[in-house]
């Protein structure tokens, strides 16, 4: 079998589909962006392996990485695929957070010598405050 050309990790709410913002929110109403339906599924179709990874329930779950997979699991997996997503892997449990740093994230500063630039990521993550209006 042929090696797949690499692995794609992608969010869900906000990039897939709409961010439902407060407590208590109904996933369910959800639509995927079309946009994305299409570029994800062209991607696993050139052979990309895709893994969706969400922090949905995280709050719910209290932050319970375990106990959000047993509430949110199935129902993502299967919105995920009544949506027509292509997909290999699903994992719910993923910390909440306001920003992601990650070397391996699309748009993580970088040096010229390909280090991470931590002046830059310094700086991106004095921006994150939640008691701001
Ligand atoms: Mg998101």
């Amino acid at each position: 079998m042929e090696k797949h050309l690499g692995t794609l990790v992608f969010d869900i709410d906000g990039l897939v589909c709409p961010q439902l913002v407060g407590e208590g929110v109904d996933y369910a109403s959800l639509k995927p962006y079309k946009k994305a339906l299409v570029i994800v599924n062209g991607l696993f179709d050139k052979g990309y392996e895709i893994i969706f990874e969400t922090s949905r329930f995280m709050g719910r779950a209290k932050g319970d990485s375990q106990k959000a997979h047993e509430i949110g699991y199935d129902f993502t997996f299967q919105q995920l695929t009544r949506w027509g997503f292509k997909f290999h892997k699903l994992r719910v449990g993923k910390s909440r957070g306001d920003l992601y740093i990650d070397d391996k994230g699309l748009g993580c500063p970088k040096q010229e010598d390909g280090r991470s630039d931590w002046d830059k990521i310094y700086q991106e993550c004095l921006k994150v405050d939640n008691n701001k209006q």
